[in-house]
C-alpha cells in the first residue's frame, strides 16, 4: 500500500460483528469469560482494548513496523523506553529537545542512575566521540524543537550500530510525521510520536506512540506497558485513529503553508534570523532533504528588535494564530519557547543552545493562506 493509502487503511479491517466501518469505541474495563482463562483475546483493558488495538495497528502501518503501541501521553511514550534501561547505562541524546524530554531526563531519570549525554547532533562525530561501554540508547529528535536543526538519522544509525549493534537507537518523529520521514527505513529500532500535535491532529487529545519493528523490543515494550499502565483510552484511541486517515491530506497542506509562512517571513524587514530546513542555506537542508519528503509546518524565528517586549507584542497582536502551546492542529498556533513550551530548561542551558527571549515558534496550520500572512502582516508592525 502507498502511504496515502495506510494512513486509511493499514492494519484496519470491518469490525467482526456489526461490519462497522470504524470500530466502536469499546468503553469497557473488562470482558467476560466463559470458563476461568477462557475468553475472546481480551482480559483487561490495561492489557488490551479493542479500540486501542485498532489505533495501534494503524500506528505500526504508517511507519512501516510491526508492532504499535498507544499511550496516555508523549511523556509516558518516553518514559517506557527508558525503562528498557538499567541503572548505569548512559544516554546521548541531542542538545535541542522538547522541554519535556529534557526535564525527564535530567529530573526523573538521573535519580535512578542512568546518565545523559547532550551533544549537538548536527555533527555525527559528537554522538560517536560520546559513546562508552555503558551507552544503551541514542535519542534523537528532527527536526529539533524549536529550532529546527536536523539530524542524518541514517548515518548516525549506521555509525552507533558499526561501534555497537546493541545500542538502541530511537527517533522522536512528532515534528515531521511518517508523511516525510520514517525512521524504521532508515536504520532506527523505535519510533516515537507525541500523538497529541500531528498524528492526532486536531488538538483534542493527548497521547503517545512507539512503533518497533522487531518482535523482541515490542514484547519488552508491551510487558512495561501493561505492567507501568500508561494506556490510552478508548475514546481517544477513537480521535487518534480518525486523525491519522486524514495525515496525508493535512500534511500536504501544513507543508504549502509552512514554506508560504517561511518565505513571507524572511522577506520581511522587522524578521532577523528565520528556521526552516527548506531553506537552502539552512546549515543542514542537505540533510533534510536526502530523508525528509518536505519541510513541514513549523517555523521559528527572531524580530530584529530582539526585546522580550517586541515578542510579547507580536503575540498578543496576532489574531488567526492562538497564543498557545502545542502544535500539529489544523490552527494555527503561535507559542514563546523561552517562557512556554521551553521553559523548563534552566536559563544558561537555554540561552546557550539559542532559546533566547527573542525566539518565537509558529505551527502553521491549515487554514487559507492569505488569512495567515495577513495576520503576520498586521502583527509585525
Ligand atoms: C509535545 C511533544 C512531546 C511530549 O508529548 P506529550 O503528548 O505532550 O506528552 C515530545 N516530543 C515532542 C517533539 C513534542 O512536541
Amino acid at each position: 500500500m502507498k502511504f496515502n493509502t495506510k494512513t486509511i487503511h493499514g492494519g484496519q479491517k470491518n469490525e467482526e460483528a456489526t461490519g462497522a466501518v470504524m470500530p466502536p469505541i469499546f468503553q469497557t474495563s473488562t470482558y467476560a469469560q466463559s470458563s476461568p482463562g477462557v475468553h475472546k483475546g481480551y482480559e483487561y483493558s490495561r492489557g488490551e482494548n479493542p479500540t486501542r488495538s485498532a489505533l495501534e495497528n494503524a500506528f505500526a502501518a504508517i511507519e512501516n513496523g510491526t508492532h504499535g503501541f498507544a499511550f496516555s501521553s508523549g511523556l509516558s511514550a518516553i518514559d517506557c523506553v527508558l525503562r528498557l534501561l538499567n541503572p548505569g547505562d548512559e544516554v546521548i541524546a541531542g542538545d535541542d529537545l522538547y522541554g519535556g524530554t529534557y526535564r525527564m531526563f535530567t529530573r526523573l531519570f538521573d535519580k535512578y542512575g542512568l546518565k545523559f549525554q547532550f551533544v549537538d547532533m548536527n555533527e555525527v562525530i559528537n554522538v560517536t566521540n560520546a559513546i562508552s561501554s555503558a551507552t544503551k540508547l541514542i535519542w534523537l529528535e528532527t527536526p529539533t524543537n524549536p529550532l529546527m536543526k536536523i539530524a542524518d538519522i541514517a548515518v548516525i544509525t549506521a555509525k552507533v550500530k558499526a561501534q555497537n549493534k546493541d545500542i538502541l537507537v530511537a527517533v522522536d518523529n512528532t515534528f515531521a510525521t511518517p508523511y516525510l520521514q520514517r525512521p524504521l527505513d532508515l536504520g532506527a529500532d523505535i519510533v516515537m510520536h507525541s500523538a497529541t500535535k500531528y498524528l492526532g491532529g486536531h488538538s483534542d487529545l493527548v497521547m503517545g506512540a512507539l512503533m518497533v519493528k522487531d518482535a523482541n523490543l515490542a514484547a519488552q515494550i508491551h510487558f512495561i506497558q501493561f505492567a507501568g499502565g500508561a494506556i490510552a483510552g478508548p475514546m481517544d484511541s477513537f480521535l487518534a485513529l480518525r486523525g491519522i486517515k486524514t495525515l496525508h491530506l493535512r500534511m500536504q497542506r501544513h507543508c504549502e503553508n509552512g514554506k508560504a509562512v517561511a518565505t513571507f517571513l524572511k522577506n520581511h524587514d522587522q524578521v532577523g534570523e528565520v528556521y526552516y530546513p527548506g531553506f537552502e542555506n539552512h546549515p543542514n537542508h542537505a540533510i533534510a532533504k536526502k530523508q525528509m519528503d518536505d519541510f513541514g509546518g513549523m517555523v521559528s524565528f527572531r524580530l530584529k528588535d530582539q526585546r522580550k517586549a517586541a515578542a510579547f507584542t507580536f503575540l498578543e497582536k496576532v489574531r488567526v494564530f492562538t497564543l498557545a502551546e502545542s502544535l500539529g492542529g489544523v490552527e494555527s498556533l503561535a507559542n514563546h519557547p523561552s517562557t512556554m513550551t521551553h521553559a523548563s530548561i534552566p536559563e544558561p542551558e537555554r540561552l546557550k543552545i539559542g532559546i533566547t527571549d527573542s525566539l518565537i515558534r509558529l505551527s502553521v496550520g491549515i487554514e487559507d493562506i492569505d488569512d495567515l500572512l495577513d495576520d503576520l502582516r498586521q502583527a509585525l508592525v
